[in-house]
């Protein structure tokens, strides 16, 4: 276990567990984090401001997080309010909650499903590396063995299937698209921005439903302006398209034409 060091990683994975909570006894699900080989350590005191200058080390292993905590960056934005049933932040911690009664989810509770989950989920290219910049200043970790490895899928990738691109604007008049991915098997979507010149702006996976994508896209400040199905024959197009005008038209988007 790697105790009391500071992380900085844009390598990370949200992995999905069920457990039954110790707090009101039901099944509930709920994840953990794991970070890549990729992260930097370095070692924390009490003196935080020389945590800048110390070297920083890579991790070189995989590692559960245990806890996290101290002066962080990012951690709320990019854990916390995006998957909020999962994860609370509590006296300056990230904590596990239960989907059901909101207590806190032990690590003790949820280190062994994570990381069994997580050597499981990944050898079937069902993990995505969330790719985006966390710091905290304390973070105790658990490493796993020695030649862990994972098949990391990154988008598009074979699990998920594209479904719409729309074209968008930006409030600056920038044209672009939108393209919105579904996967069956994790049951959930993702989009990807790109610009005018197709190149990748932004990803994000990890959406229960298209309410989030359209708020995603929404905070995003674009405007869509055209929707195209990825393949014109295809059913699962089609409804896609169906069901996300009618989440669109539920925001309070009127279509045009
Ligand atoms: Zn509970």
């Amino acid at each position: 276990m790697t105790h009391n060091r500071s992380l900085l990683t844009k390598e990370w994975y949200k992995v999905p567990i069920s457990i039954d909570c110790p707090g009101c006894g039901a099944q509930t699900r709920s994840a953990g984090i794991v970070v890549g080989p990729s992260s930097l350590v370095n070692a924390a005191d009490s003196s935080e401001n020389d945590v800048l200058k110390r070297p920083w080390t890579p991790l070189d292993a995989f590692a559960f997080v245990e806890s996290l905590g101290g002066r962080t960056k990012n951690v709320e934005q990019f854990i916390v309010n995006r998957f909020h049933n999962a994860f609370e932040f509590r006296n300056d911690h990230l904590l596990a909650i239960c989907q059901h009664c909101g207590e806190s989810l032990s690590p003790a509770a949820t280190r062994s499903v994570a990381m069994n989950g997580f050597v499981r989920l990944g050898q079937r290219r069902l993990l995505v590396n969330e790719r985006m910049l966390l710091f905290a200043s304390h973070v105790v970790l658990t490493e796993f063995h020695g030649g862990t490895s994972i098949e990391e899928s990154g988008l598009p990738h074979p699990d998920y299937a594209l479904m719409l691109i729309c074209d968008a604007e930006s409030t600056g008049g920038e044209t672009g698209t939108v393209e919105l991915w579904h996967s069956i098997a994790r049951n959930d979507y993702a989009i990807t921005v790109k610009g005018h010149e197709g190149r990748e702006i932004c990803r994000d996976t990890l959406h229960d439903d298209l309410a989030g994508v359209v708020a995603t896209v929404s905070n995003l400040g674009l405007v869509l302006t055209q929707l195209h199905l990825a393949q014109p024959s295809s059913p699962y197009c089609r409804l896609a398209r169906d069901l996300f005008l009618e989440t669109l038209a539920h925001a309070g988007y009127r279509q045009e034409n």
